[in-house]
């Protein structure tokens, strides 16, 4: 049995990802963290998630239930993902990372402290996301600089960060495969005179409506036509499922830094 501690354990995700690790054979949920002043520090994380007591009580700090556990599951804040991974990596437990919003900086750390142990760090842990940033890169590929590059993400009104992680991803592999980087060719959002598009340049626009749980589409724009890709999530629970896959998975593996390509078998 894989013994699963959430981080992040009281919010949108987080209380998913503990239903579903509950409901879910072969792993069972043996730790349940929040930031240290959240209201329900102290109370039995199955009675916030509506499962009923599990015995699981909400902790304030990692450190205070991470030898509990195998796998750290973490979709809560930027600023502390990264003392997450430095408290797995220092009890040698596995992690997956879902939490996006990660400053350059901070996801540069994660990566270099996350080959200490065994861990999963992917934006967007859908199977339909990583079939879709498979594709683009074969699409980008043929069509080359031909076609201009746009990328149109939409998120609830309570996400934080923008644009989404899972966007940015997108644009990266797309800039890889021309050549291009989102330092000097991305553009995020257009306003006012900004003069005709450059050939170069990869659009990036974030829409937050609503209770939309993430919907990304890429357009491809031609001369005289067009390629949309789009990738509609129905409910968190893909990203949830994927995350749980990414734990079973890692747990046994060789210490290093994966992503959801390789949790999948789709690295080529
Ligand atoms: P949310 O705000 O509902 O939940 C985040 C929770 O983390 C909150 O309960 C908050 O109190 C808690 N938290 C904040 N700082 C903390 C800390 N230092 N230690 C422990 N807990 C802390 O947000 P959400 O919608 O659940 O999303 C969480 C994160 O997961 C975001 O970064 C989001 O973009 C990301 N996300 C990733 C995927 C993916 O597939 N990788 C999918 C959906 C969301």
């Amino acid at each position: 049995m894989v013994k699963a501690i959430v981080v992040g354990a009281a919010g949108r995700m987080g209380r998913r990802i503990v239903t579903l690790v509950h409901q879910t054979e072969g792993i069972e949920v043996a730790g349940a963290v929040e930031r240290c002043d959240h209201p329900l520090i102290g109370t039995d994380i199955g009675g916030i998630c509506g499962l009923g007591e599990i015995g699981v009580l909400l902790d304030d700090t990692l450190d205070a239930c991470i030898d509990r556990g195998d796998v750290i599951i973490d979709f809560s804040h930027h600023e502390g993902a990264l003392s997450h991974v430095t408290t797995a990596v220092a009890h040698k437990k596995a992690a997956v990372i879902g939490t996006t919003g990660l400053t350059d900086d901070e996801a540069a750390s994660v990566r270099e402290l996350g080959v200490g142990t065994r861990c999963v760090v992917a934006p967007n842990m859908s199977v339909g996301v990583n079939v879709m940033f498979q594709v683009l890169q074969h699409i980008t590929a043929i069509l080359g600089d031909d076609f201009d590059v746009e990328i149109v993400e939409s998120h609830h009104n309570l996400k934080k960060d923008a644009p989404s992680g899972t966007a940015v991803k997108m644009a990266d592999i797309i800039a890889d495969e021309l050549n291009r980087n989102m330092v000097e060719d991305g553009v995020y959002g257009r306003k006012g005179m900004v003069g005709e598009r450059t050939k170069k340049e990869i659009g990036v626009h974030a829409v937050r409506a609503g209770d939309i749980v993430g919907e990304h589409t890429v357009i491809f724009g031609g001369i005289g036509e067009r390629l949309e890709f789009t990738h509609r999530a129905h409910s968190r629970d893909n990203f949830v499922k994927g995350a749980i896959r990414a734990a079973l998975w890692v747990v046994d593996r060789p210490d290093g830094v994966y992503d959801m390509q390789d949790v999948l078998g789709l690295r080529a």
